[in-house]
């Protein structure tokens, strides 16, 4: 397997010592800015062994050949940028390639396994459908297309496979699948990606700025999974998340103006509140689950939604993975508390403590704008 240091490939790591294959990590060190992330993947190899999960560790030299290319990640020149992992600035950030070129050396070193062991040998590639605007050399095609053009130029290659088990994926199922890897190994989840770098231009003591593309897919990725990065940034988690969140509503406007209705895009961009007994759902009754309208997050169910006579929809529990955010909000000469979603930032509207007393006293008041039925 390729192991770069950084979050996909770690994940790959401790999914193979979970399968039970024997491991052979291959590091390519290419003259990257971030060449910390070498040092990362030895501390995890030192963690693991120490854990009694030995796995053997190779770190290949291709700066000579690969210094003369031109990329943000390995030209001082050129300056790494920051902002959305899919915005077309990011596409300096492309070393021209260089997954064919990982991908040939590693597939020789396989054929050499074999010939050497007489086994059959898996090439393991933490790639990823999140990668795909910007890193054509991430799609399954590619990796389709080498692996035919490698059949066809070596003998005994019907024993060397392609394993990408995250390439339909995105960095929200690599940390699901790396969570379930580390329960099941009894190893710690904090420890191994602590020991990981996804940033293009960290600072000389390995801290992130949070700023790159990369970093912000990672930061948005441990937000959704539940969790706090425990990487060290620049800057304090909280900050560092807000700045995420923010870069990645100020790219998916956009989005949100052509999808949303005027009304949707008022109420959850613009915290407006819609009229009462106006909306498509202050009077639904039928069974199913009510998503965040921008992020389509599970915020509540039919169980938990009650008739509170007021015109807007009202919930008396939210989800369990709901995680609504609750905001002191002294607007319009009120004291109230707000409620958004905290994966898009949507408004969804204010919680009262005047509910139902048997089911917690709580009055989740949503606009029917901020939400979207999903009958049963
Ligand atoms: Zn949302």
């Amino acid at each position: 397997m390729s192991l770069s240091g950084g979050m996909d490939s770690t994940s790959v790591l401790i999914r193979l010592i979970n399968e039970g294959y024997k491991i052979d990590c291959i590091s390519f060190n290419y003259g990257q800015k971030h060449m910390i992330e070498i040092e990362k993947a030895i501390e995890n190899i030192v963690y693991l062994s120490g854990k009694g999960f030995q796995v053997k560790h190779k770190i290949i030299d291709l700066t000579s050949a690969m210094s003369i290319f031109h990329s943000s990640l390995t030209n001082e020149e050129i300056i790494v940028p920051e902002g959305h992992y899919e915005e077309t600035q990011m596409k300096s950030t492309v070393v021209p390639n260089r997954n064919a070129i990982f991908s040939s050396i590693i597939y020789g070193y396989a054929l050499s396994i074999v010939a050497k062991e007489d086994v059959n040998v898996k090439i393991a590639l933490g790639v990823h459908s999140g990668d795909h605007a910007i890193y054509p050399d991430c799609r399954p095609e590619f990796y389709q297309s080498l692996e035919s053009s490698f059949r066809l130029g070596n003998w005994d290659s019907e024993r060397v496979d392609f394993y990408l088990p995250y390439v339909n994926g995105d960095k929200v199922t690599i940390l699901n699948d790396a969570m379930k890897s580390c329960q099941d190994l009894g190893v710690d989840f904090d420890t191994i990606f602590s020991n990981t770098i996804t940033s293009y231009n960290p600072d000389n003591r390995g801290r992130s700025s949070g700023k790159s593309g990369s970093d912000i897919e990672r930061i948005l990725a441990f937000h959704k999974v539940g969790r706090r990065d425990p990487i060290e940034y620049i800057e304090p988690w909280e900050k560092v998340l807000q700045n995420a969140i923010t870069t990645e509503n100020n790219f998916k406007d956009e989005e949100y103006r052509n999808r949303l209705t005027k009304i949707q895009y008022d109420v959850t961009r613009n915290s407006a509140t819609e009229r009462p007994f106006t909306g498509e759902y202050w009077d639904e009754k039928r069974e199913g689950e009510y998503l965040c309208i921008c992020c389509g997050r599970k915020l509540f169910t039919s169980e938990m939604k009650y008739d509170s006579g007021c015109g807007w929809p009202s919930f008396h529990t939210e989800h369990e993975d709901a995680n609504i955010e609750q905001i002191e909000d002294r607007s319009h000469g009120m004291y109230r508390v707000e409620v958004k979603c905290s994966y898009c930032d949507a408004h969804l509207g204010h919680i009262f403590n005047d509910g139902p007393m048997n089911k917690g006293g709580k009055r989740y008041c949503i606009n029917s704008a901020s939400i979207d039925f999903m009958e049963e």
